[in-house]
């Protein structure tokens, strides 16, 4: 095909992905933001597949294509199809890694077959290290983002005792070796290539070892951004537009959510990166919870004196957690607020940035319930009310409503925000156990004078509630 034609494709892909990126940032314009994404996908295989660089391979490159869109297409539909809401951020941790290892094959593929010399073969090889380092960080990070995740290997940072000397070592090798790999003719580089990726696997699992559990929805966007950039160092090596322009684009999303993940957390990038490098430098809280949570009695309420509340309150705040994903208490959620409201009751959702395991994951199980936009508010919308609050239900989250992180310097959460539930008048905390959150720290909320607990699955214990409601 024309190469204008093909360039256009690609140009009318990068648009459609921009477009996609703007839907996708609300709630209201997500699903048109998500058809956007497909269609630029669409233009942007077709217009690859018709370019004369791609017809060029032969009738064997497009059976191979064929073969791999056809697998990956059934394999993807089937992970997809299968994942619960749960393992979602497990899923995304492992798609993050194919990126990095697909940028470390074609890297080698592309070292293999250069040719040229000059300025221009340098170009293309520090194109190709860059993508192969970027990549091997990615890959090894993401596969230990995903294991951390899935609960596989534990989610406490590994503090090794010279971490911080061991990764400028690390960054200088990769530096010297890179060296090493521009200077070397033809194909002789490949060890200085091979050493080079062996350090920055190390690097990755490094650092993401070293990150500990309260910080991992950090990590998560982090992956997400370095999954961006080593798409956008396979561009350039490729040249190719498109692979540049979406790489830009999802590495600088990514970096922008991670401010944005630090800042809910009160952390730096730098303390988050380099596992409590700094450590004194989050800012510390400027109030501390009213409250003193000494009574080690915990007080539990039947689902009977949790509805005798309701029916008495003027105003409810609904602080969701990872639990609801696990309950799939979405839709009782819902009608609970629906009879609530129907009742003449003030009922708003308060959503803590990271609550749940994927930035945004309680605003898409709210929004999969049909819940109202209007009543799910940020944490920092409706923090004044609270005091004013008759009653705040907590369903299913420990961490993300943890005095802890205001009163406990040495707690791993110190210094991150919470939703300061206990300064509503009454909070009923429905979760199953006295057990911790994803941070893996006791929670003096269970013992707080205001608190009283609702043991059990929130999905039955919502299910009940919504029974006793009606009756
Ligand atoms: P937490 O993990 O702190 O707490 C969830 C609570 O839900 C658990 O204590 C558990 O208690 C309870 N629970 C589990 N299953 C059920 C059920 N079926 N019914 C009722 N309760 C249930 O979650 P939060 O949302 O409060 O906080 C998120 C945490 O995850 C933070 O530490 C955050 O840093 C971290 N994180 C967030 C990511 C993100 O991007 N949002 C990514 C990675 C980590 P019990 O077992 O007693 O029922």
């Amino acid at each position: 095909m024309d190469p204008i034609l093909v360039t256009t494709g690609w140009l009318a892909a990068s648009v459609l992905f921009i477009l996609s990126l703007r839907g996708l940032s609300s709630q209201l314009t997500a699903r048109r933001g998500n058809v956007y994404g497909i269609a630029g996908m669409g233009v942007a295989l077709l217009a690859t597949l018709t370019s004369d660089a791609f017809a060029d391979g032969g009738t064997t490159r497009w059976v191979l294509v064929i073969a791999a869109l056809v697998v990956g297409s059934f394999v993807g539909a089937q992970m997809a199809r299968r994942v619960a809401m749960t393992a979602m951020p497990e899923l995304v941790a492992l798609l993050h890694s194919f990126v990095g290892l697909a940028a470390i094959l074609v890297g080698y593929a592309s070292y293999l077959q250069t040719h040229g010399e000059g300025t221009a073969r340098t170009i293309h090889l520090v194109e190709v290290y860059l993508a192969v380092i970027i990549g091997a960080i990615t890959f090894t990070g993401s596969i230990l983002a995903f294991l951390k995740l899935k609960g596989t290997v534990s989610g406490k940072p590994l503090l090794l005792p010279a971490r911080h000397l061991l990764n400028l070592v690390a960054v200088a090798l990769v530096v010297w070796l890179g060296s090493r790999f521009f200077a070397a003719e033809d194909t002789s580089g490949l060890w200085a290539l091979l050493l080079g990726t062996l350090v920055a696997f190390g690097m990755g699992w490094h650092l993401v070892a070293a990150i500990g559990g309260a910080d991992m929805p950090v990590v998560v966007s982090l992956l997400n951004s370095y999954s961006g950039w080593t798409a956008s160092a396979a561009g350039f090596m490729l040249g190719n537009d498109l692979l540049i322009v979406t790489g830009a684009l999802v590495g600088s999303s990514g970096a922008i959510l991670s401010i944005i993940m630090c800042r809910a957390m009160n952390r730096s990038i730098l303390n988050v990166v380099f596992g409590g490098f700094g450590t004194g430098e989050s800012k510390k809280p400027a109030v501390a919870p009213s409250g003193d949570g000494a009574a080690q009695e915990v007080r539990e309420a039947s689902v009977d004196d949790v509805v005798a509340a309701l029916r008495a309150a003027k105003s409810v705040v609904v602080v969701p957690g990872y639990g609801l994903a696990v309950a799939r208490a979405q839709h009782a959620v819902r009608e609970m607020t629906e009879l609530l409201r129907a009742a003449g009751c003030e009922v708003r959702f308060a959503i803590h940035p990271v609550a749940g395991r994927l930035p945004g994951h309680m605003n898409v199980l709210l929004a999969e319930a049909a819940i109202p936009y209007d009543i799910v508010l940020e944490m920092d919308e409706i923090e004044d009310d609270l005091p004013d609050t008759d009653v705040v239900l907590v369903v299913g989250a420990n961490d993300i409503v943890n005095p802890s992180a205001m009163t406990d310097p040495s707690s791993p959460i110190w210094g991150m925000p919470v939703i300061q539930v206990w300064e509503a008048k009454q909070v009923f905390m429905m979760k199953r156990s006295r057990a911790a959150g994803y941070a893996g720290v006791d929670n003096p909320l269970y013992y707080h004078p205001h608190t009283c607990m609702v043991f059990g699955d929130a999905k039955d214990t919502l299910d009940r509630m919504v029974a006793a409601l009606r009756a």
